[in-house]
């Protein structure tokens, strides 16, 4: 039986975290933790810095990434790629596609927000972003600082969150494409927070697996910092009956999401056997890719 936790969904300053790569793998350690995923949205940039931090600090790292799927409204579906390899030119094309989507997205954002009279530009949006994958998070940023929003949620609640007026969708690939595109890339597919789903029972929450599970989906991410006990439970049990992998992470963004600390999902941490797990099932996905 292996021992102690692991932290297996978390973002940096490649995406919409607030610590770099580096600053999240000393946090992992001072955490207690003895592996680490980083899974920035749309990207690997992260990935080469949090793996060397990780090693000088004698902790394991596994490159991850989140991407969001198509899924009707209000719910949202987000996939987990783990393993995957950031030299993969398969991988490389996927980041590419994703990032297209949000240069098509972003602009519309902005011109709305302006239409409203929120004075911001997507210099400003860049800049807040220094370089990394634009989010949204970080233009909630802005609009806090100068003044339009009391908080980072009152951005998303007024005016950019899913239902507010200055939303609008990104291009997203199909749940088919996400899942067969990191599998591609070397890495195994994780249903992310299956609660932001929204799904309205039981008997659709297995649909929506079944149907994922069918496409090449492996894990499921059990614990998270938006399950409580019962939906821990409830994810473990379905995890099992599919024979899925199990993880979980605190889904830690730094200040950006100032409620959530890294390694700790609503006071409940990640056993390890989760990340051995991981580990030994994408060894077997590439031994049998070198076979066939
Ligand atoms: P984007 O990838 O640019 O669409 O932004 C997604 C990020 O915004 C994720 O980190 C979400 O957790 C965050 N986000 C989405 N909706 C909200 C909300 N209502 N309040 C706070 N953060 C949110
Ligand atoms: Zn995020
Ligand atoms: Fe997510
Ligand atoms: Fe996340």
């Amino acid at each position: 039986m292996s021992t102690g936790f692991v932290e297996l969904h978390c973002h940096s300053t490649a995406s919409d975290g607030t610590l770099t790569p580096t600053q999240v793998a000393e946090l992992a350690k001072k955490s207690g933790m003895t592996a680490l995923a980083l899974t920035d949205h749309d990207t690997v940039a992260g990935a080469g810095e949090a793996a060397s931090a990780a090693g000088a600090l004698g902790i394991d790292f596994i490159a991850g990434i989140e991407i969001s799927a198509e899924y009707p409204h209000p719910g949202t579906m987000h996939i987990l790629g783990y393993g995957v390899d950031p030299e993969n030119p398969k991988l490389k094309s996927l980041t590419e596609d994703l990032l297209a989507g949000r240069d098509n997205r972003n602009p519309r954002i902005v011109a709305k927000l302006n239409e409203m009279g929120v004075a911001v530009t997507m210099k400003e949006w860049e800049d807040e972003a220094k370089g990394a994958v634009l989010g949204r998070p970080h233009l909630a940023a802005i609009l806090h600082r100068k003044g339009y929003v009391s908080s980072i949620k009152q951005a998303f609640d007024k005016y950019i969150g899913q239902g507010a007026p200055a939303y609008f969708d990104k291009e997203r690939l199909t749940p088919k494409q996400a899942i067969q595109r990191i599998r591609e890339s070397g890495g195994l597919p994780v249903l992310a927070h299956p609660i932001q789903l929204r799904t309205e029972n039981d008997a659709q929450l297995e649909r929506v697996v079944k149907d994922l599970v069918d496409l090449g989906m492996i894990g499921l991410e059990v614990i998270h910092s938006d399950h409580d006990a019962a939906l821990v439970e409830k994810y473990t049990q379905l995890a099992d009956r599919f024979g899925l992998l199990k993880t979980g992470g605190s889904d830690f963004h730094g200040t950006n999401k100032k409620d959530i600390e890294l390694g700790n999902a609503r006071g409940r941490r990640v056993p390890r056997e989760f990340y051995e797990r991981l580990v030994e099932k994408l060894q077997q996905l590439s031994l049998a890719a070198t076979r066939s």
